[in-house]
């Protein structure tokens, strides 16, 4: 690693901060190791444990997703099919943020395509047609805090979340929407570290970095026989957001 100054050492606190890491510790200095003869050069692999970049200037998704590579960071690369990075318009001024892939979005590639992404497709037009705002599912964006789906779609680890995590800090740095929509309990952990429960949170601007966060139901909950009430507040708290936004 090369040596660090005092704003190298800032950017990358700020950069854990970000990612939700709020405590450090320091290894014990070590005695200064043998001497080894120059290893051949090779191609380093990246692990959980290796300080990720700092989000580089002139970030773009197309480098992002480049550098996330054939990911085996974390176990989640073992059961994957297809890596879902993101999907929509890369200048979007809203981003969907939502916890990880199923199974439909597995074998395609693409977040949000099965059953709680045809409704999360639905709550995101038919909110706009009914508020008079023009926009189509294809005009935001869309992505998840793991970029893998988890086996038998458990919630992700706290570590498998940290490793992805960087990933998804530098996609939203990039876009710089005007806000984000936190799916689920999950996201709303992820983005803004708060620990209280989706229904305490659901509906209240909180803030990843400078950028406002409303948190709202994961549409798979929703999907659940019994949850008429929790739709209505997830569709007041879309047009709550939709205004904020387009308006
Ligand atoms: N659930 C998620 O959180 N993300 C998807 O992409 C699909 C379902």
């Amino acid at each position: 690693m090369p040596p660090m100054d005092a704003d190298l050492l800032r950017r990358y606190l700020e950069f854990y901060q970000d990612l939700g890491v709020r405590t450090l510790y320091r290894r014990p200095p070590q005695a200064a190791p043998e001497p080894t003869p120059e290893p051949e050069p090779t191609t380093p692999m990246p692990t959980a444990s290796s300080l990720p970049p700092v989000a580089p200037d002139g970030d773009t998704l197309p480098r992002i997703l480049e550098d996330i590579g054939d990911c085996r960071r974390c176990r989640l690369h073992e059961g994957r099919g297809k890596l879902v990075f993101g999907v929509g318009n890369a200048q979007s001024p809203l981003v969907f943020v939502g916890e990880g892939p199923g199974a439909d979005e597995d074998v395609q590639g693409i977040p949000f395509v099965g059953r709680a992404g045809q409704l999360l497709t639905q709550m995101i037009e038919n909110t706009a047609r009914k508020e008079g705002i023009r926009l189509r599912r294809e005009d935001v964006y869309i992505c998840n805090v793991v970029k893998c789906r988890p086996p038998g779609n458990r919630t992700p680890e706290p570590d498998e979340m940290e490793t992805c995590s960087q990933f998804l800090c530098r996609q939203l740095s990039t876009i710089r929407p005007k806000a984000i929509c936190a799916l689920g309990g999950t996201a709303t952990r992820a983005l803004t570290g708060q620990q209280e429960g989706i229904t305490k949170l659901r509906g209240k601007w909180l803030k990843w970095r400078d950028i406002p966060v409303l948190p709202t139901y994961h549409p798979s909950y929703l999907l659940r026989p019994y949850n008429e009430h929790a739709k209505r507040e997830a569709w007041e708290d879309l047009k709550k957001l939709l205004h904020y936004v387009y308006d």
